[in-house]
């Protein structure tokens, strides 16, 4: 099969916080023009399978992926696995123990939010009664709908962002122990949205550097939520530590009408797309 049409390798579904079910997302991908799409939820691959029969039916071809929840010098970091065997021991195992970090730490949030008075039990019976893995995104969603709050962003600024009442610090592994578990996997390591993280030029140069050491493969140096002046940053930095390019839309909601499924702008000139010698 030929790699024709668009390439988008970062996507959520509803099993993490995507609004549309694995087949409907790889459904509207292949509307899109896309043809090679990874399906790439926060720390569980179970979408994976219903993906993948359904790109199989419409001629896309589904890059099995991830997106691991990790930790650099108290930083939360995404990285992504792409072209992972989701069956490879390791990462069953450090998917499974993502699984219970996730489930932990909404019951903790759960209960800051109980502290500022808010009904932090209904909360958190609405988010375990959802499908997928418990996200922040679930819980804003839940702040939402109980007349909490008018929008999931105003979830983040009033209790679930970084310093506010109900946020929880997660004990993600080590971005190493990500990269780790995707080579083990088969599959190859790229930094989701290296721009978003709030760290200094140098900061940012460090991680990069670190990520490569422990054998990460690539950074998204095009993605949906962030503008172009961010894809030469991102460029520059892939140049200097060796690393190949990955791009993706990071789509969650079809209503999120400016962030729809493979609007990307082409990788830059010099780049070496991570998908070329994989996709005949
Ligand atoms: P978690 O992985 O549980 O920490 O949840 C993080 C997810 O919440 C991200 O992947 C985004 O989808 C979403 N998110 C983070 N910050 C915001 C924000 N300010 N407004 C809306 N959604 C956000
Ligand atoms: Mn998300
Ligand atoms: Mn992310
Ligand atoms: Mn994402």
């Amino acid at each position: 099969m030929s790699a024709g049409g668009i390439v988008d390798l970062h996507t959520h579904s509803t099993c993490s916080d995507g609004f549309l079910p694995p087949a409907e997302l790889v459904e509207r991908a292949a509307a899109a023009g896309i043809g090679v799409l990874a399906l790439t939820d926060h720390d569980t691959t179970a979408g994976l399978a219903e993906a993948g029969t359904a790109a199989a039916r419409l001629g896309v071809i589904l890059v099995p992926g991830v997106e691991f929840s990790a930790v650099w010098r108290h930083q939360s970091i995404h990285i992504l696995g792409l072209w992972i065997d989701p069956s490879a021991r390791t990462l069953r195992a450090v998917l499974n123990d993502q699984a219970d970090r996730r489930r932990v730490r909404m019951r903790r949030i759960c209960a800051a939010l109980t502290k500022a008075g808010l009904p932090g039990d209904e909360l958190l019976s609405t988010v375990e009664a959802k499908p997928g893995l418990p996200t922040r995104s679930h819980l804003a969603a839940a702040l939402v709908a109980g007349g909490h709050v008018h929008r999931a962003e105003d979830a983040f600024r009033r209790y679930l962002g970084r310093g506010k009442r109900a946020h929880v610090a997660a004990e993600w592994p080590p971005i190493e122990e990500a990269v780790a578990a995707i080579r083990e996997a088969g599959g190859v390591a790229s930094i989701a949205h290296p721009a978003r993280y709030p760290l200094s030029s140098g900061g940012r140069r460090k991680l990069v550097a670190d990520f490569a050491a422990a054998g990460g493969s690539a950074l998204e140096i095009i993605t949906g939520a962030n503008g172009m002046q961010h894809a030469s940053a991102n460029a520059a930095l892939a140049l200097r530590f060796g690393l190949r390019g990955s791009l993706g839309s990071d789509f969650h909601d079809p209503q999120l009408t400016w962030n729809p499924l493979g609007r990307l702008a082409k990788l830059p000139d010099g780049i070496d797309p991570l998908w070329r010698d994989r996709i005949l």
